[in-house]
C-alpha cells in the first residue's frame, strides 16, 4: 500500500507536470491561477495540466509513470448534463456557470476586472481572455446563475457552488453585487453550499451582508503576504494594503465562523518558502485557512509571455506539506469547510498533504 508521502510526492508532480489523458471538463481560462483538466484521483477533485509531454498516463483507470503503477486511482470528469441547456434567451448554461472538479459549480459573476490594462493585472490571471474567446458572458445576472444552479443540481448531482467575481469600481469592489446573487441562487435551491469570493469590501458590513444573504464561507484572496511579490506579480491588487485584508480576514471570521474563511497563498511567485510558511501560521491562528497553490503560467498570462515557469513539484510538496502539519495541529482541514476552494481542493496538493 502506498503511503501518504508517496501519494503526495505524485501529486505534487502531477500538480506541476501534468499528465497524458483526455479530459472533458477543463477550466480552458478565466479568473485564478489555473486552467487544468479536472479528474478525481484517489477519491479527490484534481485539476492537473493536461500535458502532451507528461511522463504520466492513464491506464485503467491507474495513473501510471512509465511502466511504474503508481498506486493512485484516476477518474476523469464527466461531461455534465447541464452543459447542453440554454436560457430561454439563448445563453448556454456552461457560459453563465462551469462544472470545477466533480461536485463544485463554479462562476465569475462578473468576467471583467477594473485592474485588467497591462500594467496594473495579475500576472497569473487570465480573466477576460475566457470573454474575448466567446466562452463566456460578461455579467452573470442573480437570475441566470439561480436557473443553471438548479439545474445543475437536479441533473448532476452538484454539491457545492462557488462565486467569484472580477473587481468592480465601486467602493465594495464588487462584493455587494452577490449578495444578491448569492440570495436568488438560495431562493432556487435552498440549502446549497455556496462560498463567495470577494477583495477587502472597504466597508465591512458587506462580509455581515453576504453571510446573511446565506453564504456559507469566504474567500479573501491575497495570494502572496510578501509586499515585494505581490506588486511585482500584482501590481493593481498588490497596492491595496495588507491591513485591509487583515480586517477583512477578521471580520469574516467573525461573522462566517473558523475554518469558513480562506485566502490564496501561490507557491511560486519566487517567496521565501520558510516566509511563506510562517505567513500560512499567522493566517491559521486568525482562523483563515491557506489554500497553497501551485502557480501556473497559463496560456494568455503575462507570465506566460515573460517565460514563466512552475515552482519544482519539490517545492510544491514541501510546503504543502508543512502547510497541511500546522492545519492538522489546529483542527482545521479543507473538507470542514462548506463550500469553495479549500473544500474541492482541487486546485492544490493540501487535502492529498493531509489538510
Ligand atoms: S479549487 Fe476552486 S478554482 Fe480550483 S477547481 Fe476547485 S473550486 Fe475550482
Amino acid at each position: 500500500m502506498k503511503s501518504l508521502k508517496q501519494s503526495l510526492d505524485v501529486h505534487a508532480d502531477l500538480a506541476v507536470r501534468g499528465v497524458r489523458v483526455p479530459t472533458p471538463v477543463r477550466r480552458p481560462a478565466g479568473a485564478g491561477p489555473s486552467d487544468d483538466g479536472h479528474v478525481v484521483v484517489d477519491g479527490r477533485n484534481a485539476a492537473f495540466p493536461l500535458n502532451p509531454a507528461s511522463p504520466y498516463d492513464v491506464r485503467d483507470g491507474r495513473v501510471w509513470l512509465g511502466e511504474v503503477n503508481t498506486g493512485l486511482s484516476l477518474e476523469v470528469v464527466r461531461r455534465p448534463k447541464f452543459y447542453d441547456l440554454s436560457t430561454a434567451d439563448g445563453v448556454p448554461y456552461e457560459q453563465i456557470a462551469r462544472l470545477h472538479g466533480r461536485d463544485v459549480l463554479a462562476t465569475t459573476v462578473v468576467q471583467t476586472c477594473i485592474r485588467y490594462a497591462e500594467d496594473q493585472r495579475c500576472r497569473f490571471c487570465t480573466i477576460e481572455e475566457s470573454l474575448r474567446s466567446g466562452a463566456t458572458v460578461a455579467a452573470k445576472t442573480p437570475a441566470q446563475l439561480a436557473e443553471v444552479a438548479a439545474a445543475a443540481v437536479r441533473l448532476d448531482g452538484i454539491k457545492q457552488m462557488v462565486m467569484t467575481t472580477g473587481t468592480t469600481a465601486g467602493p465594495d469592489r464588487g462584493a455587494r453585487n452577490l449578495v444578491r446573487c448569492v440570495r436568488e441562487v438560495l431562493a432556487a435551491v435552498p440549502g446549497l453550499p455556496i462560498q463567495v469570493q470577494i477583495e477587502p469590501p472597504g466597508d465591512l458590513a458587506v462580509i455581515d451582508a453576504l453571510k446573511i444573504a446565506g453564504a456559507e464561507s469566504i474567500g479573501i484572496h491575497v495570494e502572496s503576504l510578501d509586499d515585494d511579490v505581490r506588486l511585482r506579480w500584482m501590481p493593481g491588487k498588490g497596492a491595496v494594503p495588507i491591513a485591509e485584508y487583515e480586517a477583512a480576514w477578521d471580520r469574516a471570521v467573525e461573522v462566517f465562523g473558523r475554518n469558513q474563511v480562506s485566502t490564496y497563498l501561490l507557491i511560486g511567485l519566487g517567496e521565501d518558502p520558510d516566509e511563506l510558511v510562517l505567513g500560512a501560521a499567522k493566517l491559521i491562528a486568525r482562523g483563515v485557512y491557506p489554500f497553497v497553490v501551485p502557480f501556473r503560467p497559463m496560456a494568455g498570462t503575462l507570465a506566460r509571455a515573460d517565460g514563466a515557469t512552475a515552482p519544482s513539484p519539490t517545492l510544491v510538496r514541501e510546503i504543502s506539506a508543512r502547510v497541511a502539519t500546522l492545519l492538522q495541529a489546529a483542527g482545521m482541514l479543507g473538507t470542514d469547510q462548506k463550500a469553495g476552494c479549500a473544500a474541492c481542493g482541487a486546485c492544490g496538493v493540501l487535502q492529498a498533504a493531509g489538510g
